[in-house]
């Protein structure tokens, strides 16, 4: 799977994507992320894409140009059809369910904005998915990509080792994970439950299963509805 971000700032993309497991993934080559500079297809010779907005008022709007460029740059490797994400607090927002469902694409193309965002004019054009990642304004769409590449890569095939395993976690069955514990049995005095340490393999699972369940009721009750 490749995912092609566009963005103003590369390198802030480069350095998360090649670190701790996202980054032996793309050394091992399960996954690839390729950025597109939006500043190397600027039409003012400054590398400027940002302009005034028609009609007044604070900040800047990305110019539809620079992005339509940088898009088309990016479709030269895609497969015919991907889908163009932009990244907005306007969008639906993002949950395992979505990254799931993206995990299954062969690339995505995500678009990152900043300072006011971009024109609408590109949205209309080229985008097909307004993603959020929460309902709170970040300064641009870096970080909403990278928490999108993170969530969606670890569900391809071979970014997980077997002992990471993304099977059984928080939302892969509409539930919170049950607790974990590891070394020491007994931690300033707080014990790890017998259940664990006893070796019964069915008892495990259903003590898991149990407190999966009433951890979700207390934590995330709202989880439980559509169950
Ligand atoms: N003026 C825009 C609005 O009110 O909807 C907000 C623009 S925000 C300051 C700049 C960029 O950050 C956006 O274009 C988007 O790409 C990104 N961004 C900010 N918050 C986000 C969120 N919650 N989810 C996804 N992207 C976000």
């Amino acid at each position: 799977m490749t995912f092609h971000v566009l963005t103003l700032f590369p390198e802030m993309i480069e350095e998360v994507v090649n670190t701790s497991i996202i980054g032996r993934a793309v050394k091992a080559g399960h996954i690839a992320v390729e950025t597109v500079n939006i500043r190397d297809f600027s039409d003012r010779g400054n590398g400027r894409v940002d302009d005034y907005p028609y009609g007044g008022g604070a900040g800047m709007v990305m110019q539809p140009g620079p992005i339509d460029r940088a898009c088309r740059k990016a479709m030269e490797t895609a497969a015919p059809g991907t889908r163009v994400i932009y990244t907005s607090p306007q969008g639906r927002v993002f949950d395992q369910a979505m990254a799931r469902e993206l995990a299954a694409e062969e690339d995505l193309i995500i678009l990152c904005g900043h300072y006011e965002g971009v024109d609408e004019r590109i949205i209309e054009k080229i985008v097909t998915d307004e993603v959020s990642i929460g309902d709170y304004v970040l300064t641009g769409g870096e970080l909403p990509a990278l928490v999108m590449i993170d969530a969606i890569a670890r569900m391809a095939p071979g970014v997980l080792k077997n002992e990471e395993s993304g099977v059984e976690e928080s939302f892969s069955d509409g539930l919170l994970e049950y607790p974990q514990y590891t070394r020491p049995p007994e931690y300033e005095g707080r014990k790890v439950p017998d259940i664990l340490l006893s070796g019964d393999h069915e008892k495990v699972k259903a003590w898991r299963r149990e407190r999966s369940l009433e951890r979700t009721l207390k934590k995330r009750p709202d989880l439980l509805k559509n169950r």
